[in-house]
């Protein structure tokens, strides 16, 4: 251990003596060629000082982009592509004000986030377009806000899917009719490298890609789902998973919303109300808090304390023409219903707001609280209930037009035999006939 000192010490002495003679030889040598050394300091002292201020920029840049938060908020389609077109409303427009609600929110309460839009407002970008502002801004955190459609009227609920090998057909058809905007690029194969949404097989390369970001994104969607059914009384279609191109690049915790289906009537008016939007915007900027706030936590930030926005007191107030006050609250999958949940529960849909015959179809009636999974549904999904007469009965579809509800009759009569048609007008159940005659 001593020699080992001292051999190093003996080192340091002679690299020492070899630097004194290396300057005193340069020093000499410059005096033979005339050169004032003079100058020569003087020049060293000012590379020097330029080579310090470079670093320190460099260094502070590099610590003003570590301490700031950057959220990319992506409204889904815009200009030339509206995204799933509804019958008031378009897809484009619903994500944008959603982005520009949510952004608003972030920006107002967080000092030390920085909010990127992909676009504020009604424009078109590629999805590559989208994935490099969220690269180039070295973002934190990034959120894609999309509305969901479906051929059929009846479904509704919101999801929210994180980047992976989809492993349902449901999840991959939300997932290529997504990339399916890349088709409307001219040079789509060569920019995408080969990646073809309407092909099956291209999505395979989702399953081999390593995302390290997966477990916070799965996190971050979790509690935006619970957000959606706790703040925005939506019914809760879970956190999926699927090959989404915009998701697939980003160095950072990703998610893609799709806050509910434009083809579901009643859900097509809780979007595209200003109401529903802002209702929507809150529950993600709500979800955000929490992410913020263990972000902090994780990388021993101080924690900045933003509290969720509640809901304001009159939020049960039925507004005119836009109350939300009838719309069922379904439980949460894996959640057993409360009885006390049960007992205000009256009926039913968004669309009895606007007094509009609203058919359903009903399947059975019961005693008994059924989880929305119950194999007493036979695998169908997005049930709803009502309580009458002390029993539960169990309904599926909604639909404003009597020969759609007809067809979901038809869907269902295999499995239940039984199950026939019933109306709401606002809260009051009516017979099918009266309803035919009102819309008559
Ligand atoms: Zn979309």
């Amino acid at each position: 251990m001593n020699n080992l000192k001292i051999n190093s010490a003996f080192l340091v002495h002679k690299q020492y003596k070899k630097i004194t003679f290396a300057a005193k030889y340069t020093k000499d040598y410059f005096s033979i060629c005339g050169i004032n050394m003079k100058f020569i300091k003087k020049y060293f002292l000012f590379y020097q000082t330029y080579i310090l201020l470079i670093g320190l920029i460099m260094s502070t840049n590099i610590l003003a982009q570590d301490a700031r938060f950057t959220v990319v908020l992506d409204a889904g389609h815009g200009g030339h592509d509206p995204g799933a077109i509804g019958s008031i409303s378009r897809e484009k427009d619903i994500n944008l004000s959603v982005v520009l609600d949510l952004g608003a929110m972030i920006e107002k309460n967080y000092k030390d986030v920085k909010v990127v839009y992909t676009r504020k407002t009604d424009k078109y970008l590629t999805l590559q377009e989208r994935a490099d502002i969220v690269n180039n801004n070295h973002a934190s955190l990034f959120i894609c806000i999309h509305t969901n459609a479906s051929q059929s009227s009846s479904a509704y609920g919101a999801e929210t899917f994180t980047l992976g090998l989809a492993k349902s057909k449901a999840n991959l058809d939300v997932a290529m009719r997504e990339n399916s905007v890349i088709l409307l690029e001219k040079d789509y194969k060569t920019k995408y490298k080969g990646f073809d949404p309407a092909s099956v097989d291209s999505y395979i390369m989702f399953e081999f890609m390593q995302d390290k970001y997966i477990d916070k994104s799965i996190d971050f969607s979790s509690i935006i789902q619970k957000q959606f059914v706790s703040y925005s009384r939506r019914s809760d279609r879970g956190v999926r998973q699927a090959g989404f191109w915009v998701l697939h690049r980003s160095a950072c915790p990703s998610v893609l919303v799709e806050l509910g289906f434009i083809s579901n009537p009643a859900e097509e008016r809780f979007l595209a109300s200003d109401r529903g939007q802002n209702e929507m915007a809150t529950a993600i900027f709500n979800a955000f808090v929490d992410f913020k706030r263990s972000h902090d936590k994780m990388s021993g930030r101080p924690t900045t304390h933003v509290s969720k926005i509640e809901k304001p007191v009159n939020f049960e107030e039925p507004l005119k023409n836009e109350t939300l006050q009838n719309v069922i609250n379904l439980p949460v999958e894996n959640e057993l219903v409360s009885e006390s949940k049960l007992k205000n529960i009256e009926v039913v849909s968004l669309d009895n707001v606007f007094n509009k015959p609203v058919y359903k179809i009903q399947l059975f009636a019961t005693t008994k609280t059924l989880k929305p999974n119950s194999s007493e549904f036979k695998g169908l999904k997005n049930t709803e209930y009502f309580v009458e007469g002390g029993l539960k009965k169990y309904t599926i579809g909604s639909e404003t037009d009597y020969a759609e509800i007809e067809k979901v009759r038809k869907d269902v009569l295999s499995k239940f035999p039984q199950a026939f048609i019933i109306v709401f007008v606002g809260t009051k159940k009516i017979s099918v006939k009266e309803a035919l005659t009102i819309t008559k």
